[in-house]
């Protein structure tokens, strides 16, 4: 029996790109290179990373709109609580609808120190669902907010994770997108029990195609997500190997990504960290083509 290995329909799947600022003329090129190559997959949106302490608040909005005006791609601007007053909120919040901006994708962020505890501004935002409420009272954005299969570092529980990220939906927000994870079951039991709640809002699967092992368990161990020890062993011996580690990083992703399809799952989300190549061929091998090809 010759059964296809991936088995994405042509027009069946949708997936969103995630961006980061760049901080330099070079890595700006790279990131349009990015946007560029992307584009043709028609993706339901792209969204811009705030930087921690919204150290990026220029550059995320300058990306979004060149993205908006040049690309014509819908674009999602991320934004935090961190470091920031409601009336200021208010104010980049009214430039981004200004700008022709209508989807934010809504968070606390996080201390600026690694491992701080989150500290609210005196006049501001003490976590993601009261920033929904703040936003939806600015105007009518549409909203996506983060989620949690592995729970949040800073929840009591999981249940107690899963009941703020009702609260988020229940602000407004239309959708959640997770937080990367490497175990497709895993995902299927957060859908499970966010359902068990009472939340209907779709929830979209965060992919981060990984490459170095190293790097991606930097940022994982703070922010709810782990790499598991079968990863060491795929990437062993293959650090002066980047093209290996680049099949192998697609071949990871895309096998976690054909196991979500064969689960339900129809929308993804990458982490592409302003790199096209691994989103593309992922993309590609669940059926997606260009549109209008
Ligand atoms: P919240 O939903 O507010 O939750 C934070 C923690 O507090 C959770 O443990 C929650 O359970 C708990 N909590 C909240 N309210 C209550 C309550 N009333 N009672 C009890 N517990 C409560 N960070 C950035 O700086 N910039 C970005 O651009 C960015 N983009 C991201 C995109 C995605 C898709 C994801 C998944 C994360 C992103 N982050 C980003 C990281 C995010 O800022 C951190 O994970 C942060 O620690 C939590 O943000 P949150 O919006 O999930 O917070």
């Amino acid at each position: 029996h010759d059964a296809p290995l991936f088995s994405g329909l042509p027009g069946d799947i949708s997936a969103s790109f995630e961006f980061f600022p760049p901080k330099t003329e070079k890595m700006e090129a790279k990131l349009w290179d990015a946007v560029s190559e992307l584009k043709p997959l028609g993706p339901s949106f792209v969204s811009v990373t705030y930087g921690a302490g919204g150290s990026t608040r220029e550059r995320t909005h300058a990306t979004v709109a060149r993205i908006i005006d040049e690309a014509g791609l819908p674009a999602a601007a991320h934004l935090t609580c961190v470091g920031a007053s409601k009336a200021e909120i208010r104010e980049v919040a009214e430039h981004y609808w200004e700008a022709g901006v209508r989807h934010i994708v809504a968070l606390r962020g996080d201390a600026g120190e690694p491992g701080a505890p989150f500290t609210p501004h005196p006049d501001g935002y003490a976590s993601a669902a009261d920033l929904v409420a703040g936003l939806k009272d600015i105007a009518d954005f549409d909203i996506s907010v983060a989620a949690y299969p592995e729970t949040h570092p800073d929840a009591d529980c999981p249940q107690a994770d899963l009941d703020n990220l009702k609260r988020k939906l229940d602000a407004g927000a239309s959708r959640a997108i997770t937080q990367f994870f490497f175990s497709a079951e895993t995902f299927f039991r957060f859908r499970d029990e966010a359902a068990a709640c009472g939340i209907a809002a779709p929830i979209i699967p965060g992919i981060l195609p990984v490459t170095n092992v190293a790097q991606a368990r930097k940022f994982a161990g703070a922010c709810g997500a782990e790499i598991p020890a079968w990863m060491d062993g795929l990437f062993e011996g293959l650090d002066a190997r980047p093209a290996a580690r680049q099949l192998v990083a697609a071949t990871v992703a895309a096998e976690l990504c054909r196991r979500l399809y064969a689960g339900g799952v129809r929308d993804y989300h990458f982490y592409t960290l302003n790199r096209a190549d691994l989103a593309y061929a992922i993309c590609h091998m669940l059926g997606m083509r260009p549109t209008g090809a």
